[in-house]
Order: structure tokens, then C-alpha cells, then sequence
């Protein structure tokens, strides 16, 4: 028989029963009785029973078939048959069954700690909910991208490693530069901004480094960010778009990835249901709707996790706090022309008591302010010369937003920890494998 290989969602096609087929991958488990084997085979497309019986293989080759271990690889020529007692109502009668790689004994089964999966974490990978996460965080990026290059937004390249930390240096990995310093990106905006001048509307996707050692569910020290930097912007515009931005993400997920939202814990009814716009409150409203929930706040104290959980948990969709008090925010946020103390800032917070998925802003665009308020975080305006140039030629209205994009994976797939939304996470104790 020479069928080509094929992907095991070929074998639940209507007309496949009775048809020979040819499939390789690998062992998610697997008995044999009676000297009949039983294995159910996993590729990229789904898993399947496959039966193989002694007298059909030959002793020798049903051995060999018996002693593949759970990740082990094999392929297999057989004949596609009803049986309602397997797994999706079909199987494989093999009539061969190669074994590519019999495999050590799998080290990672049910019951063991976190810490010995994280260990392993190359390995505990091919479970079905790492699997069902990378194809949601595949499928969001995609939308991301999606809805980017619909609104004209190009996608550009900025550097990741730098002669300047872009906000200041204290949460930046700084390492040696051929005898000179130079860190780890925390943001790619300021170099977005240089790129926004020549493209009007830009965005990039690059990792971005956070030297803090937070402990908490949802810091990363290296995490994927998603930013967009859009001239002719105001405060409401930069709203409006990131709103859109997200339900078009949360609607693709629930539309193209229902199954793995199903596995995860989250209802692909419930990303269908979000809508824009979401609810916007300014800093100081927060504050009074925070003290009128016994959780009194300071005018000039940001909000933790314990005011952000209040402040969503019963919500249904993200909210957006804005003009937070300019000490708490970045130099380059725009002061409000109404009240100095407040900067043009919005941050969105998750329902359900996720926290913080994106924070944007209105540039300054004052060559003197922005240069007295380095001067004010002790930083020498020389080292930021070529970003104050972005305001001597062309200066124009713009505004920008960093979404942390394993931050909206977790409120998505209702994660406890952020570290479930990417493959290899980096924490402050963790940087293998
Ligand atoms: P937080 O207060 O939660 O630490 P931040 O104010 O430091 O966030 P920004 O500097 O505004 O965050 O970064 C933009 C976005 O990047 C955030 O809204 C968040 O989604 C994401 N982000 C920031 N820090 C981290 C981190 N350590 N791990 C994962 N995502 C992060
Ligand atoms: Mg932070």
C-alpha cells in the first residue's frame, strides 16, 4: 500500500471509512490486550485509536509497537473503520506499524508539582492545554495583525537592545556593550515614535524586559508587547481604537479557536458577547468609587492589585481609568490642558479581576517640558537628544499604547498564572529551560 501520509482529520472524513491511510505521529497512550494493541496517535491535527493485532503485524513488529512509550513516534498503514466504542467513533485498523523513535518512559504524568513541570517545562509543553494555548495566542496574534493592517497600521521593526533605557533604567536588564552599557527593551515606543513621523500609523510586536522582581501572576521579566504609536490622535481616538482592537481579538478567538476555549475554562459565548465601548473612569472617579468601597486611596498613589481587582471584579468587560496624576506615569505622557496634576493617560483594566492589559498615552509633544521633566527624573536630556529631535522636525499630535499580549491571554483563557500563556516563561527565579 503507498497512500501518502496523511493528517489524522483525514481519517474522520465522511467518505473515509474503508479507505486505506497512511499516519504518523506521535503516542499520547497506549495498551495492548488479547494481543490486540490499542494506541491512540496525535499530530498536528487531532488523535485517533489505532488497533493493531498480532497475527496482522507479525509477532515480532507487534512487540516492538507494544514497548512505544507515551511520546513515542511511530507511522502506521492501515484501514479506517466505525467504532463507536473509540474516541470520535473511528479508528485505524493498522496493518503496519513503523516505530521511528520507541522513546524513553515520559517523565511528566498527573500529580507531580509545578515546580518539577516547570523543570520539564520542554516536555510539559505537549499537553493538550499548552497545545490549546498556542493556538489561541497564534490566533489572537493573527487577528492583532488582522485588524492592524486593515486600519493602515504598518508593521515595523524597532531594536530590542538599546543604548538607552527608555524609561529611566530602574526595571531594565543593563549587560555590557563591548565595554559600554546597554539594556534590554522595556518599550519600543520611543523608537516607535521616530517611526511613526515617516508611517503616520505604526505598530510592532518584539519582547519587551522588565527587571522587577514582582511576584505576582501577572509579571513576566520577558513577555511579548504589542505597540502602536498613531498620529492625529487624541486621548478618546486612542480609546476608541484599542476598544476595537480587542473585542476584534476576543471575537476571532471565539470564532476560530472554540474547542481550546472550551478545554481552557473560558466560554466562546462569552468573548462573542464583548462589545465596545467599554467603560471609562477617570483616576480620580476611581478613587471615590474605591473609598466608597472601603478601599481608601491617596490622591498620587497608584492603584495595586487589590484596587484594580476592585475596580473590575464584577465587570464583564475591560474598563479604561484614565488621567492618572503625572508623578505616577512616564515623562513622555502629555499633561490634560485642564489640569496640570493629570496626564492624558489611559490605562484598560481586564474584568474579572485580571488587572492591567494595556496602557497608552497622548505624547507631549513640548520640547521644553519633555526636556525639563528628564532633567526632573535625573536623567541627562544629552542621552534622549535624538528622541527630542522627533519634536523639532514635523512635531504633531500622537498618541500610543502597549498591550501586554500573554496579560490579555490570561484574562482570555482565565488563567491563574501568566506563566500558562507562553512557552518558555522568564520570572525573577526562572530563566530555563
Ligand atoms: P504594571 O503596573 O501592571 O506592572 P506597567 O504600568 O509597568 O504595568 P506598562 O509599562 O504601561 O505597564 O506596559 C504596557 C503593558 O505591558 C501593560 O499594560 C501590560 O499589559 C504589559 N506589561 C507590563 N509589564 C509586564 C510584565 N512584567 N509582564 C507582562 N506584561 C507586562
Ligand atoms: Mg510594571
Amino acid at each position: 500500500m503507498s497512500v501518502p501520509f496523511a493528517s489524522v482529520e483525514t481519517a474522520f472524513l465522511p467518505d473515509a471509512v474503508g479507505r486505506p491511510v497512511r499516519l504518523r505521529g506521535w503516542v499520547l497512550r497506549s495498551r495492548s490486550s488479547g494481543g490486540i494493541l490499542f494506541v491512540v496517535l496525535r499530530d498536528r491535527s487531532g488523535s485517533i485509536q489505532v488497533t493493531g493485532k498480532k497475527d496482522v503485524l507479525g509477532p515480532e513488529a507487534f512487540a516492538a509497537a507494544e514497548h512505544v512509550q507515551v511520546e513515542g513516534a511511530i507511522a502506521v498503514e492501515g484501514t479506517v473503520a466505525t467504532d463507536p466504542r473509540a474516541p470520535g467513533g473511528r479508528e485505524v485498523r493498522a496493518q503496519r506499524i513503523d516505530v521511528l523513535d520507541a522513546g524513553a518512559p515520559f517523565p511528566i504524568f498527573s500529580d507531580q508539582t509545578e515546580e518539577f513541570r516547570l523543570d520539564h517545562r520542554h516536555l510539559a509543553i505537549r499537553s493538550q492545554e499548552h497545545v490549546a494555548t498556542f493556538r489561541v495566542k497564534a490566533e489572537l496574534l493573527r487577528a492583532f495583525r488582522d485588524f492592524l493592517d486593515r486600519e493602515g497600521v504598518l508593521e515595523t521593526t524597532p531594536p530590542v537592545l538599546s543604548g538607552n533605557a527608555a524609561e529611566g533604567g530602574a526595571e531594565a536588564f543593563r549587560f555590557d556593550y563591548f565595554g559600554r552599557p546597554a539594556y534590554l527593551s522595556q518599550t519600543a515606543q520611543l523608537y516607535l515614535e521616530a517611526l511613526l513621523f515617516p508611517n503616520e500609523r505604526v505598530y510592532a510586536l518584539t519582547p519587551s524586559f522588565r527587571a522587577e522582581k514582582s511576584r505576582t501572576p501577572r509579571h513576566l521579566t520577558e513577555y511579548l508587547h504589542l505597540e502602536v504609536e498613531l498620529a492625529w490622535c487624541d486621548l478618546d481616538g486612542l480609546m476608541d481604537f484599542t476598544e476595537r482592537m480587542i473585542v476584534a481579538g476576543a471575537h476571532a478567538v471565539a470564532d476560530r479557536r472554540p474547542a481550546e476555549l472550551k478545554l481552557l475554562g473560558r466560554p466562546p459565548a462569552e468573548l462573542a458577547a464583548l462589545s465596545a465601548p467599554f467603560p471609562r473612569l477617570s483616576y480620580a472617579a476611581a478613587i471615590d468609587r474605591l473609598s466608597a468601597a472601603g478601599l481608601p486611596l491617596r490622591w498620587g498613589s497608584d492603584l495595586g492589585t487589590a484596587e484594580e481587582r476592585a475596580l473590575t471584579l464584577e465587570e464583564k468587560a475591560p474598563i479604561f481609568v484614565t488621567r492618572y496624576p503625572r508623578e505616577l506615569k512616564a515623562f513622555y505622557m502629555l499633561p490634560s490642558a485642564d489640569d496640570p496634576r493629570t496626564v492624558e493617560a489611559a490605562d484598560l483594566l481586564a474584568p474579572e479581576g485580571y488587572g492591567e492589559i494595556v496602557g497608552g498615552s497622548c505624547r507631549d509633544t513640548d520640547l521644553e517640558r519633555l526636556t525639563h521633566r528628564l532633567e526632573e527624573n535625573g536623567v541627562d536630556p544629552k542621552e534622549y537628544d535624538w528622541y527630542l529631535d522627533l519634536r523639532r522636525h514635523g512635531n504633531v499630535p500622537h498618541a500610543g499604547f502597549g498591550l501586554g499580549v500573554e496579560r490579555v491571554l490570561r484574562w482570555l483563557l482565565r488563567r491563574e498564572h501568566i506563566r500558562e500563556t507562553t512557552p518558555f516563561p522568564r520570572t525573577p527565579s526562572r530563566h530555563t529551560p
